[in-house]
């Protein structure tokens, strides 16, 4: 059977895009992978996503979209998509166990934390290295630890995680934050949190968990050893695009192109959502706006094949 809609990922975007195809009856089915409910799952609070005065933590929100996605009837699979066929006008998802056949396809596989590529930040990720404050902070409860970076992702990690360390050290490679003006000022007036401006982290130091850093001052050169037990990382992300690599095209980034003002890849009947096509502004809700232009691009799509 051919399905009118398969969705690829469950974030705002994807989330988005099922409530509104389903709405359009169009029974749309969903492919919840590994990271299911994105990015929002790994946040604490949600302060800027409209219509949540008090704000809302990433997991509660995320299940709210989801719970209105069911109500309307969409189908969840979980499943990590491992190749996709877009050659011929049946469109094909395949996670390895199950092959799904479409006559469109939204995707909405976001992004994923980058990584500094240091000699011992992989083998101690989990052992002191994190990309997740609100995961691995409260392992750090009355300890000294680093954060990397100087967007506002960093920022939020930072003033998120002196409710658990003892003193959070910032370490960013300018003088100045990329972050908007109000996390960074959150940042400098908080009093657990120093920055270390124009330096670099080398390596983390640790034998079976992390002891410290070592950071170069990219001005001087010069470098020194700063202890610590944790180092999180927070120097922006990736777009999960690897499996579409050879039949959409992307961006030098690879971030997906789609059609101006439009969620149309260069597939016909394949549209993108969400942090996958958006290096600009990578919020809540523009991925969620994506995910709903995204479903209409679909539904019209479909009506245009006569479905
Ligand atoms: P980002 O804005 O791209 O910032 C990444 C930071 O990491 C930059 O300060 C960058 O330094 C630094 N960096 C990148 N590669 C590095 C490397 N190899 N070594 C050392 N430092 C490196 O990413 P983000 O902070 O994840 O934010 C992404 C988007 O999400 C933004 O649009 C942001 O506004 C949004 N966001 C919003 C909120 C919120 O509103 N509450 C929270 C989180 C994220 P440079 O500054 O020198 O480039």
């Amino acid at each position: 059977m051919s399905e009118n809609v398969i969705i690829l990922g469950t974030g705002p975007a994807g989330l988005t895009a099922a409530i509104y195809t389903a709405r359009a009856n169009l029974n749309p089915l969903v492919v919840e992978g590994m990271q299911a409910g994105g990015q929002l799952m790994i946040t604490s609070d949600v302060e800027n996503y409209p219509g949540f005065a008090k704000g809302i933590m990433g997991p509660e929100l995320m299940a709210e979209f989801r719970k209105q996605a069911e109500r309307f009837g969409a189908r969840f699979v979980f499943g990590d998509v491992t190749s996709v066929d877009f050659k011929s006008k049946v469109l094909r998802v395949s996670t390895g166990k199950e092959t799904f056949e479409a006559k469109s396809v939204i995707i909405s596989t976001g992004a994923s934390a980058n990584l500094l590529g240091l000699p011992n930040e992989r083998r101690l990720m989990g052992k002191g290295v994190s990309t997740c404050a609100t995961c691995d902070g409260f392992f750090f409860r009355g300890m000294e630890i680093a954060v990397v970076g100087g967007g506002d992702s960093a920022c939020e990690e930072a003033n998120f995680l002196t409710r658990f360390a003892s003193k959070v050290t910032m370490i960013h490679r300018r003088d100045q934050f990329r972050a908007s003006k109000i996390m960074a000022e959150r940042v400098l007036k908080n009093p657990k949190i120093a920055v270390i401006w124009d330096s670099g982290v080398e390596d983390v130091v640790g034998g079976d968990e992390v002891k410290g850093v070592r950071i170069r001052n990219l001005k001087t050169g010069e470098t020194r050893e700063m202890a610590v037990a944790g180092v999180f990382v927070a120097i922006g992300h990736s777009p999960n695009t690897r499996l579409f690599k050879g039949q959409l095209d992307m961006d030098a980034g690879g971030y997906l192109l789609t059609r101006e003002g439009s969620s149309r890849t260069n597939i016909a009947g394949v549209f993108a959502a969400g942090d996958v096509r958006d290096h600009v502004y990578r919020q809540a809700v523009t991925a969620a706006g994506s995910g709903c232009m995204a479903a209409i691009d679909a539904e019209r799509y479909l009506e245009s094949i006569h479905v």
